[in-house]
């Protein structure tokens, strides 16, 4: 799925990755560098791209964590260990690249991440509390972490086996870890203002396993793990105009894009964390003119797709039909569920990759240099996707799937509100034509945000 580049290039991508995966080691993060995979569950598709200006947002506190570095102070004056040890059946680590601080249009900073966590042991085991804490103050607990459901249901601290049922409701969750058992545990830790981000977070895990008589509850405290200092890319919107609607985003809610965790070319990524699929509305809240039964009848589908920074054309496919609307398509090679693409090198480790152009649309090539604004094809309905939507994503390599997504933030926005409904909902009143009702009241001008889950926004 690798874009087709010439052999210097590819030297210079392996280059590359093999140096993004030793900072990653370095840092004491357990690599697990990339990929995953777009997909989505009943309904909802894929998307993406984006453009930009690569300048960086200097809104975190970053520069203040260059000499926070003592985590772990010794805890006697002379013999002894420097810290206290713990035996427990839970172990866990970060899924993709790194933890990416990012200001939504809530005005928070959102740490949205997703960490793997295994019973290593033969007897079951319980989450009795997952806290995040910052190492640097002696582990109490830092920001606000809360996760929901794609029915808007608590599952913070709550872990997605991975064998589970991928509806995304409630029931796909349990505090509970079978002996052996893996499943992915979803943060959305926010801050009020850039000074309150820790440099690193940790996390301390309480567990009950009363079957285990010797440790019938343990508590564990894992090493620190430092936050990204890589600042999130600014771009412009990948599209003008009025009423489009994230469908499908970050970071409260766990829609299909956080939920899904796909098994990619030997490991598991965050690949679409981050990304957006993007449906316009019109004043009325709805996606469509008549039935919606053809791609030409929904309000999205045709429009121009710009790119949202210079860059360069480092992928595409062209050539697949457009779905009929109303169900995903069951016979796709993986190849084909980002459908028609455009994926561009935005420099610095960054790429922006649009999904499910229409056929025979795009209007750029492989080696093609873009400015911002150029167009690249149109909005369609191709590939992996049960309505026409552009599904839009920054990430860390070169491809559609195998890869982490990364936060970006818009450069100018109005915000027109938020929809007044869970995911799911969105999912299947925009699939039968059901005006979304919109909350007005959070309506106001944004500048380098990230549009949050059920944001209706304005490009002009
Ligand atoms: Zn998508």
């Amino acid at each position: 799925m690798c874009a087709p580049a010439a052999p210097r290039q590819r030297i210079a991508m392996a280059q590359q990755k093999i140096k993004q995966q030793s900072r990653l080691l370095a840092n004491g993060l357990r690599a697990e560098a990339k990929r995953a995979c777009m997909r989505s569950t009943s309904h909802v598709l894929l998307c993406a791209l984006a453009a930009v200006s690569t300048l960086a947002q200097s809104t975190l506190a970053q520069n203040t964590c260059a000499n926070a570095s003592k985590y772990f102070q010794p805890i006697t004056n002379g013999d002894g260990q420097r810290y206290p040890l713990a035996i427990g059946p839970v172990v866990w680590h970060l899924l993709g690249s790194g933890i990416y601080p990012v200001q939504g249009s809530d005005g928070r900073i959102h740490l949205a991440f997703a960490m793997l966590f295994t019973n290593p042991w033969s007897a079951p085991t319980t989450i009795q509390s997952a806290e995040v804490v910052d190492p640097s103050q002696n582990n109490q607990p830092t920001g606000t972490n809360r996760v929901l459901s794609i029915t808007n249901d608590d599952v913070s601290a709550a872990i997605r086996p991975l064998v589970s049922n991928p509806n995304g409701e409630k029931t796909a969750y349990s505090k509970k870890l079978a002996g052996g058992e893996s499943g992915v545990m979803y943060f959305d830790v926010t801050y009020a203002k850039s000074s309150d981000v820790p440099c690193s977070i940790a996390l301390r895990i309480h567990s009950l396993q009363p079957q285990v008589q010797r440790l019938p509850e343990s508590t564990l405290l894992s090493a620190p793990l430092k936050l990204s200092s890589q600042t999130p890319i600014v771009i412009a919107p990948p599209f003008k105009g009025d009423g489009w609607v994230n469908a499908n985003g970050c970071c409260l809610e766990v829609g299909p894009h956080r939920f899904v965790i796909n098994a990619m070319n030997g490991s598991l990524d965050p690949s679409e964390g981050f990304a957006i699929d993007w449906i316009k509305v019109d004043r009325e809240g709805k996606a469509f003119r008549t039935d919606g039964k053809k791609s030409e009848d929904w309000l999205c589908y045709g429009v121009d797709v710009l790119a949202v920074a210079p860059g360069t054309v480092v992928e595409t496919i062209r050539d697949l039909p457009d779905e009929p609307p109303g169900a995903a398509p069951t016979s796709l090679k993986v190849s084909e569920i980002a459908g028609n693409h455009v994926l561009l090198d935005l420099g610095d480790g960054r790429y922006a990759m649009y999904a499910h152009l229409a056929p025979h649309s795009l209007t750029v090539h492989v080696g093609d240099h873009v400015k911002t604004g150029d167009k690249l094809g149109l909005l369609g309905n191709s590939g992996n996707t049960t309505g026409p939507h552009l599904h839009f994503q920054i990430s860390n390599w070169p491809s559609t799937l195998d890869v982490t997504s990364l936060p970006f933030v818009i450069e100018s926005m109005m915000l027109e509100g938020r929809v007044r409904l869970n995911l799911e909902e969105i999912d299947n009143d925009s699939i039968k034509g059901t005006a979304l009702p919109l909350d007005k009241e959070l309506a106001k001008q944004l500048t380098r945000a990230m549009p949050l889950s059920r944001d209706v926004v304005d490009f002009r």
